[in-house]
């Protein structure tokens, strides 16, 4: 296939494993990886949550508010109490769970009857606290492609390496203690939903093909065009070079604007 210019758009995961199996006499380390940087820099977001069944609306009558959910958003806070011993923050979204969906049926004991007459008294109360949080964009956090292991078009499979650092573990046990604070100072039933580990990347992951000023660490240019390869533009979330708590879609779509006034110069 030949084109002027090609543009990869297609989310995080696949851009790199894309260039990393485009591999030629050219370009041995695989399309625009002079630096050898793609596929590294995998990050996005941890997350986790609580779910709190407020007492004073149990009982009430149920309405379907799926589909009209998650329209409150608590921006980032830990910075207004001091300087936190980790970098980066947390926002916090309300009521994204499926709100029609007895998510406290797993969680309490009983059965027959009573137990879901019990269950649906608790329904109408459901309030869910979601935070996203900052993970640390590294190097050592990345993905490659397997050479032995194919997909049904026979093209390498993608393989992950990746770890939360310690700034994203401390970061993250001080968000859940802040939602268990902020759970605190509700009357209801409380549920943590927390793991030994912070669950992520909440689908915002991001990284993989970095933009960057010097091609030595970086794919490519702030308009999102391969250093190595000029006609070669990248335009998802794998540009990112860092990413904070906010969600990633807009941020890529300012990108896309840019990097099309630059597609218009050629
Ligand atoms: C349930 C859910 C909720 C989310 N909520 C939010 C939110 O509230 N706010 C927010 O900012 N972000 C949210 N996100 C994340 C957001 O969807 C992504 O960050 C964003 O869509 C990424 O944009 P993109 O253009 O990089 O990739 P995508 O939107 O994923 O687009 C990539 C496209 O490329 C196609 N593609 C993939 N591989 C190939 C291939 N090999 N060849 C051809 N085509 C290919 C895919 O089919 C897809 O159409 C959410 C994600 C999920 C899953």
């Amino acid at each position: 296939m030949k084109a002027r210019i090609v543009v990869v758009c297609c989310a995080t995961v696949e851009p790199a494993r894309l260039l990393l199996n485009s591999r030629s006499a050219q370009h041995p380390n695989g399309l625009a990886n002079s630096s050898g940087t793609v596929g590294r820099y995998l990050h996005g977001h941890l997350a986790d949550s609580v779910s709190i069944y407020l007492d004073e609306l149990e009982g009430m009558k149920p309405s379907n508010q799926d589909g009209g959910t998650d329209h409150i958003y608590i921006p980032r806070y830990n910075h207004l109490f001091g300087k936190p011993d980790y970098a980066g923050g947390w926002g916090i979204q309300v009521n994204f769970a499926s709100y029609m969906f007895p998510h406290q049926a797993y969680r309490l004991r009983g059965y027959g009857a009573g137990f879901k007459a019990h269950i649906r008294q608790m329904q109408p109360g459901y309030l869910f606290l979601g935070c996203f949080g900052k993970v640390t964009a590294s190097e050592r956090n990345y993905v490659t492609v397997d050479p032995n292991q194919h997909d049904a078009y026979g093209i390498p499979v993608p393989v992950f390496h990746f770890r939360f650092s310690d700034n994203d573990y401390a970061l993250w046990r001080s968000a859940n203690r802040s939602l268990l604070e902020i759970a605190s100072h509700l009357r209801g039933t409380v549920f943590p939903n927390f793991g030994r580990a912070p669950s992520g990347f909440a689908s915002h992951e991001v990284g993989t093909v970095r933009m960057g000023r010097n091609p030595k660490t970086s794919v490519l240019n702030s308009f999102c065009q391969a250093h190595d390869v000029k006609n070669l533009f990248v335009t998802d979330g794998s540009a990112f070079t860092t990413s904070s708590e906010k969600n990633p879609t807009l941020t890529i779509m300012a990108d896309y604007i840019k990097r099309q006034r630059k597609l218009g110069e050629l």
